[in-house]
């Protein structure tokens, strides 16, 4: 069975947050040594996936990052995604909207972020923030929040009937585990700089994000735009998971090289 079977959000389904174990392991038995030595063999599958998804210029790939604070999206964009290069990848970073930004739709600036085709990009936060944050601190109404599920499933559609392959991970992480890491950064002169005390706030109300993450992976786990809840915990096992599905879904894209438009046997290089 695929990672992808194994920790894809079931379309229709609630996954129940509290009984998914961070610490798990889902689909390994093996060690960090032999989850590292299968990450790098899955990179140069990724490496060789983005060319083709380059040259082909057919498709895009969109991957849509989640997770509590200290959840490790950072650290899986380093060591997993930049397996691709660069220069046919994008990540957006979505923070605090700006006032031009608050002026427009909650899609305004990530529908001007999505991947064109032969492009890959990657949301490292994304519109779901406006289901998550918005909803917990209460920045709109009920009302306007409520929504906000179908707005997402139709623009995410929308982007897949235009060829994009979308995947969306939530980092799971324990909430001794976000401790651990924080306390990392308060001691860790090297980590020092990504201590926010806002992340405190953010940790107090641990349920209500669990709730409202439960219901982003209810409502916007689709066919076309699939939600996996990746056990987190243990970084090693992020990365391994992150990267087995992307090359599943790779595989699954299978990119061609592009047929040359004229008989490239009959050209002659001069001297
Ligand atoms: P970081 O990812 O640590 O750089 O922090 C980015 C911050 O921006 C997080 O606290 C997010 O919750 C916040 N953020 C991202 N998108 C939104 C949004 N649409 N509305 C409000 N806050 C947001
Ligand atoms: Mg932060």
């Amino acid at each position: 069975v695929s990672f992808s079977d194994l920790l894809r959000v079931t379309p229709g389904t609630r996954p129940d947050l509290a009984a998914i174990d961070p610490r798990g392991t889902p689909g390994f038995d093996g060690d960090k040594a032999a989850a590292q030595a299968r990450v790098d063999a899955l990179r140069d599958e990724l490496a060789d996936f983005q060319e083709r998804l380059w040259a082909e210029a057919g498709q895009s790939l969109l991957v849509v990052l989640q997770a509590l604070d200290g959840g490790g999206k950072d650290g899986l964009i380093r060591k997993v995604i930049s397996a691709f290069n660069p220069q046919g990848t994008r990540v957006n970073g979505f923070v605090v909207p700006t006032e031009e930004e608050l002026r427009h739709d909650f899609l305004w600036r990530v529908h001007a972020a999505a991947p064109g085709k032969g492009r890959i990009g990657v949301f490292n936060r994304s519109h779901y923030e406006d289901v998550l944050v918005v909803r917990v601190k209460q920045l709109v109404p009920e009302s306007v929040w409520q929504d906000r599920y179908r707005r997402i499933n139709d623009f995410e559609a929308l982007l897949a009937a235009n060829s994009t392959r979308i995947v969306k991970f939530y980092l799971h992480i324990s909430r001794e585990e976000q401790r651990e890491r924080f306390l990392k950064r308060l001691q860790d002169p090297k980590k020092g700089w990504k201590w926010d005390p806002a992340d405190l706030e953010t940790r107090a109300k641990w349920a209500d994000y669990q709730a409202a993450y439960m219901d982003a992976l209810e409502l916007c786990s689709t066919d076309s735009a699939p939600w996996f809840v990746i056990p987190a915990d243990h970084k090693w096992y992020r990365d391994l998971a992150v990267a087995e599905i992307l090359a599943e879904t790779a595989r699954a894209m299978d990119p061609q090289w592009p047929e040359p438009e004229e008989d490239l046997s009959a050209i002659v290089v001069p001297d």
